[in-house]
């Protein structure tokens, strides 16, 4: 599998060729405000190497989580938010729609158990 897919939009907006609302970036990972939000803070952590989801990590992608999850504490702690949820869709079936794998950051209201 090829690190950037032209065809899709996560590796076209990590690349920059499609514009987003960046909150973060370093060489690893890109954090951008989902154009769709479904709370206050809604946010999508992304890997600028194309991985199509969670299902598809392997144990050589243990610096690429940890790279994710620093940054997603990051912007938690510079926003000040002290209760989020971090969720990943996997499959069409749990409702992913876009197959770069990202872990969508959610914030700002009440958030009910168990997700629909
Ligand atoms: P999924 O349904 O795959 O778990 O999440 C995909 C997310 O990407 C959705 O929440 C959707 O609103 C968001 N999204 C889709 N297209 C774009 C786009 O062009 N820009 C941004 N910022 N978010 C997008
Ligand atoms: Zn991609």
């Amino acid at each position: 599998m090829a690190d950037y897919e032209p065809d899709c939009l996560f590796c076209r907006i990590a690349a920059g060729e499609i514009p987003s609302d960046r909150v973060f970036e370093d060489d690893t990972v890109v954090v951008f405000r989902d154009i769709n939000p479904k709370a206050p803070t809604h946010l999508l952590a992304i890997s600028r190497r194309h991985i199509p989801s969670a299902a598809n990590l392997t144990d050589a992608d243990g610096d690429l989580l940890a790279a994710l999850f620093g940054a997603m504490r990051h912007v938690t702690e510079e926003a000040g938010l002290r209760g989020y949820r971090i969720v990943t869709n996997v499959g069409a079936e749990a409702g992913q729609s876009v197959f770069h794998l990202h872990f969508h950051l959610l914030a700002g209201r009440h958030m009910s158990w168990p997700p629909g």
